[in-house]
């Protein structure tokens, strides 16, 4: 558990309540930073309290992902409150509403998350000089600890592979139980009044929530059963075929951290599948790629994080002819000369998730399609983050920067346009898995809304 942890500051830890940040890991169970804080507050024999801050804006999150988050952190309050741990939710700018809550309380120390993410750095290093008493980051997102796999940016899965395989096997296991508190607070606050909070949120409602996804750790848990039963056998045949339906659909909840990987990754491993190998390498290797490359460079989602070669040859081929270029709005509203795409497009704006092959597909004509790569990379993001219920993830980050100009990838045969990147082609497409009947699924999915 030590591993997982890093003091923020040098304040000190006092007597007194124990408050976690929670953050991005907005589960009750298998949750370190959780279960860490509740460690401390055991040994304090003070009360525990578990915050959640709520901010006005974030990355351009809309009503689909806020309803996604509360709509989970209502199922976690209640699993919290069962073991006589209140959740308090708390609106307006993070660092603030955590510190102030931090003094009412008169805390003794401060838990929080792991995030490799700028906006999420900030809000702890704010909140780690405003407050008077210690704040501890957990890891209690990746498997092998982010800080602990490498200490530098790691330039592909091959030279992370080893290094996460050599450090697995103590760490892929079974997580201990969360236990009731026994120093619960004598005015235990009333459960949060979930539906008023709803009623102040003012992110666009026109992103609507998705059935598909029912959010919360109940439904993530049940969907990661299903998996295992039955498709993980299929997963290394069939994962990159859209018709098929082999894959977990976990990420809307991995992304929410309302389960947690280390549980899926358990739980796969004691599965007896000849799928379990592929899927456990993008749940583990991809998944922690992606968040060694935006705690290595914090500039993530700008091209100065592209790979040199994957810059320099974007640059030599800018003046490229392209063949087609859209305007933001024809994209966006899926109107493209390419069917694929356009089907793909609609899987994300009206469903909320777009199948795994489809994205590498999707972003690689962004290229094609805009004049800039600059403004490839703009756009993929503002929608994946817009309309994903798992986007403003390192995993969509990492996958944009990979499409565009390799990362994590190697130089290809030149083209034009895309230099040494890999392309990706609809003839391609077509070999590798029954277009038309994708085509037929997607319009009676668009038809049945
Ligand atoms: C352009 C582009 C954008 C992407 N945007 C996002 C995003 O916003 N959020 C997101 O979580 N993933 C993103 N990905 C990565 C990947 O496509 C998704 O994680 C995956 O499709 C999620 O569906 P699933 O859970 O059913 O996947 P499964 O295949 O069942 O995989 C299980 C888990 O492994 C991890 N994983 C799988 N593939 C990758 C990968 N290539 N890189 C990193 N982790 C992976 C995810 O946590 C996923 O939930 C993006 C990839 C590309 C190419």
């Amino acid at each position: 558990m030590d591993e997982r942890r890093l003091d923020l500051n040098d304040k000190p830890r006092k007597q007194g309540p124990v408050l976690y940040w929670m953050s991005r890991e907005q589960r009750a169970f298998d949750n370190w930073g959780l279960l860490a804080a509740a460690a401390e507050a055991r040994e304090m024999r003070a009360p525990l309290y578990v915050v959640f801050a709520l901010a006005p804006s974030f990355l351009g999150a809309t009503w689909r992902q806020y309803d996604f988050l509360l709509r989970g952190l209502r199922e976690t309050e209640r699993q919290l409150r069962d073991r006589r741990i209140p959740l308090l939710i708390r609106t307006g700018e993070p660092p603030d509403s955590v510190g102030a809550l931090a003094r009412e309380l008169s805390a003794g120390s401060v838990f929080t998350d792991f995030d490799p993410l700028r906006p999420k750095t900030a809000w702890r290093k704010a909140l780690a000089a405003s407050l008077p008493v210690r704040l501890t980051e957990v890891d209690g997102h990746n498997i092998v600890p982010c800080r602990v796999a490498s200490q530098k940016r790691e330039y592909a899965a091959r030279t992370l592979r080893p290094k996460l395989h050599s450090l697995l096997p103590e760490r892929l296991t079974d997580i201990p139980a969360l236990d009731t508190h026994p120093f619960p607070p004598d005015d235990f606050p009333a459960p949060q009044d979930f539906d008023a909070l709803e009623r102040r949120i003012t992110a666009d409602p026109s992103v609507s929530p998705v059935r598909e996804f029912p959010p919360g750790y109940s439904a993530g848990m049940e969907r990661l059963r299903t998996f295992l039963e039955e498709k993980l056998d299929r997963y290394p045949e069939d994962r990159n075929d859209p018709c098929r339906d082999a894959l977990s659909g976990l990420s809307p909840y991995l992304h929410f951290g309302q389960i947690s990987a280390q549980r899926v990754a358990f739980e796969a491993s004691r599965t007896v599948s000849p799928g379990a190998g592929a899927f456990l390498e993008e749940l583990i290797v991809r998944r922690e790629l992606a968040d060694n490359f935006c705690l290595h460079a914090p500039s993530y989602d700008t091209p100065d994080a592209w790979p040199d070669w994957g810059r320099k040859t974007l640059e030599r081929h800018s003046g490229d002819h392209r063949e087609y270029i859209y305007p933001k709005e024809t994209l966006e509203a899926a109107e493209t000369h390419d069917p694929l795409w356009n089907a793909a497009q609609r899987e994300m704006t009206e469903r909320g998730k777009m199948h795994g092959w489809l994205r590498m597909y999707w972003v690689k004509k962004l290229l094609e399609w805009t004049e800039t790569p600059e403004e490839a990379l703009a756009l993929a993001i503002a929608m994946n983050d817009r309309y994903e219920l798992d986007g403003r993830d390192p995993n969509g980050y990492a996958g944009i920067a990979w499409g565009l100009a390799g990362l994590h990838d190697r130089p290809w045969g030149e083209r034009p346009v895309f230099g040494l990147v890999r392309t990706m082609t609809f003839d391609g497409a077509k070999r590798k898995f029954d277009l038309r009947r994708y085509l037929e699924s997607a319009s009676r999915n668009k038809r049945s809304k």
